[in-house]
Parts: structure tokens; C-alpha cells; sequence
């Protein structure tokens, strides 16, 4: 059999579900909850996402536990954890009472789990309607007033039904109905299950044929319920249930996401034995399964410290460290194979290639999964960092064949690019030349770059919103000047919908997005390979033209309330009752080089893990099982450098901050040059959340946090902007001089760490002394990093004021160009690039929210506040628009 061509594509459709945080799932989830020790149990949702679970699904379900209760409390609990709340939540619950008190403390897209017809068609339709108000997507159970359906022919008639119902009498969006065909438990010894796996493999097919735009999930753990306590066994059904479902048509999976086999890996004696089984394909399938089962029970113990592979020949051992993600032996393994060949490329060119495509094939047949092709990539680094030096010294006799070349930068306006600079030594490691352009490049110089070097590929990426636009804008331009090659797109803000919905109709070549650095060579491979090319284009065509169908009808159906309503469930504070502090110290203070060794205390080191994508929270994350080696190690040399550039004084950092009086004006915010509150120095303008909240939750702006002109209240706002960024250049120069990637990522996130350590520590400086409002505040740094303190300090481009034009006024108001050297670029981009500015709130009910998507009466409203064009305006505000520009 054929693996798919490439990876990406196959698994990007497939959602991984986690399933730990379930109470009748997990034993131990059960105990947590019921012993009220909500942090820990909040830990096992943060673990199922950082194994890679892009859905978690949570049930309360239990006789002894209130589950409304325990529903919300948990929900809202991890609704602040922002690696968390990145994945979107699956309300796994029977009872209606507890998934309507989900709903309403869910921000994102809620999918609920499920309804069915059990009990007829009266409440599936009330239920259903009720979460299309919701704008919920749903599992639906293939049960109806008869019970559950087993046949193949009922699970696809009941899944009809409802989809008849479902999109001919409520509207319901397709897109948003999950089918479960039923997933239950095989090889149970009961003959009337033997055909229960491959009815629901047949069921999905059905319905990904006959019901346009609905999706499949399962509880795949079910299907290996009759081997409980057997783990090993269980995970290798898992693997080839979920094989053989994806190819069915799975788009989803409820799974235990830090505990899956690979398909390819099973013992092929096993895989044949659970495929019967799963297949019906012998009468005595059950029993040779289970008989396997009891043989390797006692071997299994031994083998768990199994090293039989390190007698293996060395390109074996590499190939199996790449593909297991074992790190332990790489830098001895490639040291060997290097001492085997005449130049070190070939050590990359030969096994570790090897090693590599047998990953990206898994990958691509959908026979492994991202966490663990992440882990592979981390090998693959981990020995061409050890090959470089030995690759660098012998440079000047390369005579390397590419596999293409490739122009990368980071658009004109934006200047991030350490995620860039990775996918860029990842794809260097795989062959590719790579020309860097570096950072706020403009369109004409990328494409000239382009077309003077024969280039096969053009990569782009950007960090700011505004980014989006200028790819956009590259990709006309590319059309309009007949380019013939593909473009990558990549980079924080960028998306695969982005992508799909805005920048490839612009330009006929294939445009992709990249996920990450893990996934850049199989794309660029893809593209420049005679043969993958046609399937890997038509793949993504297909997929991105349903991304599209799915964005027209998300579109429509927004929650979107009118202005004037939002405007009229803004947050209220009684203004006769509250006095705001006014400012010990009023107006600007800059202060130029405060050293160094005052703002590492304040660094918070879990962003800079996620910088290197080594996913977990420090310190915790130093222990890892998985990563934590990997995190010492790079937390260790970072402290060495840090040390090197705090010693030395090899970076300068900057603050200045302005408090000043103010008063809110409907959305806006007047600041005046002095007490007398007259001539106003400027105004601020704020964006109000405009979708329908639940019930008791406001539609906040910024501005309800200051008192209003009218109250006759004093109020202030601060506003700041700091910087870590001088030095950066120099020093980054000097180490990519020397081919030295890595210290050259190294500065610049650790750069970042102290820009964003000094917002901090100016942030405490105010609330202690400047304003004062806190001067008895007392918090450790962790306290610190969790916000637990009064007052925000929200960053224009960020979710509560997503307007980047907002900084014109910042700058106008404080002058961090002038004072500390702090510059916009055309994006709005701060540069130096290890920067952070924003304004200070002190009201105690102020928090951080998501604006999200606005209408066209605000959009209209807030251009006229600002005085600019409405075009414009929903230039800058793309991501927000709850419609379609004209
Ligand atoms: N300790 C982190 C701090 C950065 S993220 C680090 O070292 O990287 C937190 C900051 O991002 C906030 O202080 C605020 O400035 C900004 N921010 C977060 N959420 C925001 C929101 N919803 N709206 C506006 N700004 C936000």
C-alpha cells in the first residue's frame, strides 16, 4: 500500500480529542474531582494539550458530583489558563442542564457532547435549536427511540435522519453536526460484536458520502474495553482502530492524546491479529487475539528497558531514534556515522533523510501524530547541531546537489522572526538552500530576489496582524508579475483559513501554509518533487476549497448583537461609590539603561520554552519526562548567555511611562494635559465585544474601566513602552557571521524574555510608587506572572484592543521614539524588536477580554470616532469583521 504522499494534509483533517478529563474515563480525573483538588485536575487538561490534543473533552458526569457545579467550576478555572483555553472545549455530558450551564461559560466555539434521538424527535429538535443559538457544533449519537444502533444500515439511517432534520427543518449548519457512528467494544467474546468495528468503519463512509459537510468523531477507547489493564495492547488497537478510521472518513477522535501507538511499529503479528478482529476476518479472530495477549503479558515486562536496538548497525539506530524521538544516543550515534563517511553531509543526506522520510511517510499515512513528529524533528536537530560545527569547517569543499532553493522573509512592517529563523536551519538540515532576506522586507525585493536567484520556492512570514494584509498583497503581485512557483506561508498570525480564504485565491500557484518548522520540509518537498507535486496540490486544493465552504457559512452565522445594545450591557461600576487613585506621581518619567540584573527576577521562562517549541510550563517543564532533558539543556545554556550579555552589559533596556488624567467618553478615552481637564491632549479610541454574552457577563470595552466625563469623577490612565533591544543587532550579526544559528535565536528570545520581564517590573514600579494605589502590594514573581494583581496593562494589537493604529496615539502621547529609541514601522511593528507598550487600567474590575468579532455599525461608528476612512479601518481590523468587506 501506497503511503499518502504527504503529511500534512492527510492528518491536518484529523482533530485529536483528548479524553483524560473525563470522570466515568479516568480513575484518577474521578478523584480529583471529587476530592475538590480542581488544580491538579486543572494539570491533566494542560497535559492532554500539551501532548497534543486540539480538543479536550470534559465530562462531569457522576452519580456523587453536582455536575453542574463541577462543570463550570472547572471550565472557568481553565478558561484562564491561556495554554489551555487555545484548544476548544467538548462538553461531554448526558444531562441538558449541565451542557446549557457549560454554554454559558464557553468564549470560543463550543461543540457539545451529544444529542440523539433516544428520546424522540421533540427534544432532539428543541436541543438542537437551542445550540444552533449557541452557535454550537454537536456530536450526535447514532441512537434513536430504539436504542443504539449496531447494524451498519440503522447507524447510517438514524445519523439521516437527523441530518434531514437537522438541516431541512432547523437550518442547523452542516458543518457543525459531528456524527458518532458508535464505537464499542470488540473482542469481547460475544459473537453479535464481532462486526461492531468495521460497521462503524462502514457507517463513516456512509456518511462522509451521503451527508455533505458533517463530520465523524468516536470514543475510540471503547473499542478496546474487554483488555482493560492491559495498556500496551489497548494502545496498539487504538492505532490501527484509528488507521483504519481515518481512511474511513474519521475527522475526529476522542483519545487519550499522550498514549498513542504507531500504526507502522505494531508487531506485524499483533496488527494482523487486531485487524482480523476489528475486520471479522476469521471465526477465531477473538481468541488469537486474546491468546496473544496473555503470551506477551509476561514477556512485556522485561522488555521495558529494552536496548536491543543499540546492537542495531548505526543507520538502523538512527532511523529508529528519529522515528521513536529518542534523543539519549543521537550525539554518540551521529558521531559514529560521521566517523563512517567522507563528509558530514552525507550523514544528514543519508540516515538521517532516511530516518526522516520514514517519519514524514507515518506522518503522511496517518500512522503517526504531531506530538510525536514534533519529537522527531527535536532529534533530527539535536544531530545536525552536532554535525554543523564539522559541516561549517568544511564549508569551502561543499559540493552539495540541493533539493531547491528557497527565498524566506519576514514581510515588509514586521520584524519577528525566530520562528522563521527555525524553519529556516530545519529546512538547511534538509538539504534546501535557504537565501534569508531577513526581516521588514518589501514585496519588490522578495520577488526581485526570487526571479535573479532561480528560486523554487518563496516563503513568507509574519507575527502581526497587519502581516496578513502584506502577504496578501506578495501574492497579487506574484500573479500579477506571472510567477510560476509555489508560496509558503508562516508565522504566528497566519492560519491555514487565512491562508485558504485570503491569500491563495489571490495567486493560481499553490499556496500553503506551514504549521511549524516540523512540517516545512514535507511541504517543500511536496512541491518540488516531480511526482508528489500533482497528488500534494490536488490534495490542497480540495482541502482548502472546503475550508472556504466551511468559512462562508461560520461567517453567517455569527452571534453579532448591535452597537447599541453592547453598548447598553457595557461593565458598570457606580462612579458616586468608587474613587479612582490619582497618581503620586503624575506625567512622564523615562528612565534610560536600567540594568539588567534588576530584571531577571522578573522573567517569566514558560514563553521562552514555547519560543524553542518545547511545550510546558517552567519550572515544571525541566522535569518533563519528554521534553525535560531537551529544557534543561537549553534553559542551562540560556542562563550562561544570559549571564554573558547581564555581565558584560551587552544589551541596553529602556522604559518610559506617562500617567495622566482622563475621562472616558462613551467608548473613547479623553486624555488631558492637566487637572483642569480641558483641552484634552488626545483621544483614545476602544473596541466593544459585540457578540451575544451569556447571561450576567458585559460587553466590555476598554473604556467602561475609566470614569466617565460625565460622572464628574477624576480618573487617569497610564501608558508605557519599554525596551531590551539595544545590543541585539550587533550581537545577533556577530553570531550569524559565524553560521551560529542557534546563539543568534538565543539572543533575541532572550532579549524578548527581558523586554517582556520589564513591562513587569515597570508595571509594579506604578502600582507601588508612580500611582501608588498599591504601595503595600506584596507578590513573588509567580504571583506576578499570573496577573494577581490590580489593574491591567492591555497592549494595543492584543485581543482587548486589537487596533494596531491605536499606537500612533501611544506614541504621540509618551514619545518612545524620542525618549528610548522605540520605533513604529509602516505595520506598526515595534523595532528594536524586544518591545512591549501598552496603557495602564487601575479600576480593580478591569481585566484582559477578547474584543473578537465586530459589526459593520461599529466598524462605521469607529471610523468616524478616529477619523479615518471605513475602508481603512477594515483594513486594520480584518481579523475582527464579523462580514465581508466590500
Ligand atoms: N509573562 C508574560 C507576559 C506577556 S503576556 C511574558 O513574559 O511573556 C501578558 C501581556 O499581554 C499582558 O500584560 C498584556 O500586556 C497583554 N495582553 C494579554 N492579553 C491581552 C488582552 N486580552 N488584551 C490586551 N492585552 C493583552
Amino acid at each position: 500500500e501506497q503511503p499518502a504522499p504527504q503529511a500534512d494534509i492527510a492528518v491536518a483533517n484529523f482533530v485529536n480529542v483528548g479524553e483524560r478529563t473525563n470522570v466515568t474515563g479516568s480513575a484518577r480525573f474521578r478523584r480529583l474531582i471529587k476530592e475538590g483538588d480542581y488544580e491538579t485536575a486543572v494539570e491533566v487538561a494542560r497535559q492532554q494539550v500539551e501532548n497534543g490534543a486540539q480538543m479536550i473533552d470534559i465530562n462531569m458526569d457522576e452519580g456523587m458530583l453536582d455536575a453542574v457545579e463541577a462543570m463550570t467550576t472547572f471550565l472557568n478555572l481553565i478558561a484562564a489558563e491561556p495554554d489551555i483555553s487555545r484548544v476548544p472545549v467538548m462538553i461531554d455530558s448526558s444531562k441538558w442542564e449541565v451542557i446549557e450551564a457549560a454554554l454559558k461559560c464557553i468564549q470560543g466555539k463550543p461543540v457539545v457532547n451529544s444529542i440523539s434521538l433516544k428520546e424522540g424527535e421533540g427534544p432532539f429538535r428543541e436541543h438542537a435549536r437551542l445550540l444552533r443559538r449557541y452557535g454550537a457544533a454537536t456530536v450526535i449519537m447514532a441512537f434513536d427511540e430504539e436504542g443504539q444502533a449496531e447494524s451498519t444500515e440503522r447507524r447510517f439511517a438514524i445519523c439521516q435522519r437527523a441530518y434531514r432534520i437537522l438541516t431541512e427543518e432547523l437550518d442547523f449548519p452542516p458543518q457543525d453536526i459531528i456524527f458518532d457512528p458508535n464505537i464499542f467494544a470488540v473482542a469481547t467474546g460475544i459473537p453479535e460484536h464481532n462486526e461492531y468495528a468495521l460497521s462503524y468503519f462502514e457507517a463513516t463512509r456512509l456518511i462522509k458520502e451521503h451527508l455533505p459537510h458533517a463530520l465523524v468523531s468516536g470514543g475510540v477507547s471503547n473499542v478496546s474495553f474487554s483488555f482493560r489493564g492491559n495498556d500496551a495492547m489497548r494502545e496498539a488497537i487504538h492505532a490501527c482502530f484509528l488507521y483504519h478510521g481515518i481512511q474511513a472518513g474519521m475527522d475526529m477522535g476522542i483519545v487519550n492524546a499522550g498514549q498513542l501507538a504507531i500504526y507502522e511499529e505494531i508487531e506485524p503479528e499483533l496488527r494482523e491479529r487486531i485487524e482480523d478482529v476489528l475486520f471479522n476476518r476469521r471465526e477465531d479472530a477473538t481468541e488469537r487475539l486474546l491468546e496473544y495477549a496473555e503470551r506477551v503479558k509476561g514477556e512485556k515486562r522485561e522488555q521495558k528497558e529494552d536496548l536491543s536496538w543499540r546492537e542495531w548497525p548505526v543507520e538502523k539506530r538512527l532511523e529508529h531514534a528519529l522515528v521513536k524521538g529518542i534523543a539519549d544516543y543521537i550525539e554518540e550515534d551521529t558521531e559514529e556515522a560521521r566517523l563512517q563517511v567522507d563528509h558530514p553531509l552525507r550523514v544528514i543526506e543519508g540516515p538521517l533523510m532516511a530516518g526522516m522520510n520514514v517519519v514524514g511517510d507515518l506522518f503522511g499515512a496517518g500512522k503517526m501524530f504531531l506530538p510525536q513528529v514534533v519529537k522527531s524533528a527535536r532529534v533530527m536537530k539535536k544531530a545536525v547541531a552536532h554535525l554543523i560545527p564539522y559541516i561549517e569547517a568544511l564549508k569551502a569543499g561543499g559540493d552539495r546537489k540541493n533539493s531547491g532553493k528557497i527565498v524566506m522573509a519576514t514581510v515588509k512592517g514586521d520584524v519577528h522572526d525566530i520562528g522563521k529563523n527555525i524553519v529556516g536551519v530545519v529546512l538547511q538540515c534538509n538539504n534546501f538552500e535557504v537565501i534569508d532576506l531577513g526581516v521588514m522586507t518589501p514585496c519588490e525585493k522578495i520577488l526581485e530576489t526570487a526571479r535573479r536567484e532561480n528560486a523554487d520556492i518563496i516563503g513568507l512570514s509574519g507575527l502581526i496582524t497587519p502581516s496578513l494584509d502584506e502577504m496578501v498583497h506578495v501574492a497579487k503581485e506574484m500573479q500579477r508579475q506571472d510567477f510560476a512557483i509555489p508560496l509558503m506561508i508562516g508565522g504566528a498570525t497566519t492560519s491555514r483559513a487565512h491562508t485558504a480564504v485570503k491569500i491563495a485565491p489571490c495567486y493560481e500557484q499553490p499556496v500553503v501554509y506551514v504549521k511549524d518548522a516540523s512540517r516545512a520540509v514535507g511541504v517543500a518537498t511536496s512541491l518540488l518533487s516531480e511526482e508528489l507535486r500533482e497528488p500534494f496540490v490536488q490534495k490542497l486544493r480540495t482541502e482548502y476549497d472546503s475550508v472556504r465552504e466551511r468559512h462562508q457559512g461560520k461567517r453567517r452565522d455569527l452571534r453579532i448583537i448591535t452597537l447599541e445594545a453592547a453598548r447598553e450591557n457595557r461593565f458598570r461600576t457606580d462612579w458616586d461609590d468608587y474613587r479612582p487613585p490619582v497618581p503620586e506621581s503624575p506625567g512622564l518619567h523615562v528612565y534610560n539603561d536600567i540594568p539588567l540584573e534588576e530584571i531577571v527576577p522578573y522573567i517569566d521562562w514558560t514563553p521562552f520554552f514555547f519560543a524553542w517549541e518545547l511545550a510546558g510550563r517552567y519550572p515544571r517543564i525541566l522535569e518533563d519526562e519528554v521534553v525535560g532533558e531537551q529544557a534543561r539543556q537549553l534553559f542551562s545554556e540560556a542562563q550562561e548567555m544570559l549571564s554573558r550579555l547581564v555581565g558584560e552589559r551587552r544589551l541596553r533596556a529602556h522604559a518610559v511611562v506617562g500617567l495622566f488624567p482622563a475621562n472616558a467618553l462613551g467608548d473613547d478615552i479623553e486624555v488631558y494635559a492637566d487637572e483642569s481637564r480641558h483641552g484634552e491632549l488626545l483621544t483614545l479610541h476602544t473596541l466593544r465585544q459585540q457578540t451575544r454574552r451569556p447571561p450576567e457577563q458585559p460587553n466590555y470595552a476598554l473604556a467602561d474601566f475609566v470614569a466617565p466625563r460625565e460622572s464628574g469623577v477624576a480618573d487617569y490612565l497610564g501608558a508605557f513602552a519599554v525596551h531590551a533591544g539595544e545590543g541585539v543587532e550587533e550581537l545577533v550579526k556577530a553570531y550569524e557571521a559565524e553560521h551560529d544559528d542557534y546563539h543568534a535565536i538565543m539572543v533575541k528570545a532572550l532579549a524578548d524574555r527581558l523586554a517582556e520581564a520589564l513591562a513587569e517590573l515597570m508595571h509594579a514600579r506604578v502600582r507601588r510608587e508612580l500611582w501608588g494605589y498599591a504601595a503595600d502590594e506584596a507578590l513573588d514573581n509567580e504571583s506576578l506572572i499570573a496577573e494577581k494583581y490590580r489593574g491591567i496593562r492591555p497592549a494595543p494589537g492584543y485581543p482587548a484592543c486589537p487596533d494596531h493604529t491605536e499606537k500612533w496615539l501611544l506614541w504621540e502621547l509618551i514619545r518612545p521614539d524620542e525618549h528610548i529609541g522605540l520605533k513604529l514601522t509602516e505595520s506598526l511593528a515595534m523595532f528594536p524588536t524586544a518591545a512591549v507598550s501598552g496603557f495602564y487600567y487601575s479600576h480593580p474590575g478591569s481585566r484582559y477580554f477578547n474584543v473578537g468579532p465586530v459589526g459593520e455599525d461599529q466598524v462605521h461608528d469607529y471610523a468616524r470616532r478616529k477619523g479615518m476612512s471605513v475602508a481603512e479601518i477594515e483594513r486594520w481590523l480584518a481579523p475582527n469583521l464579523s462580514y465581508e468587506p466590500e
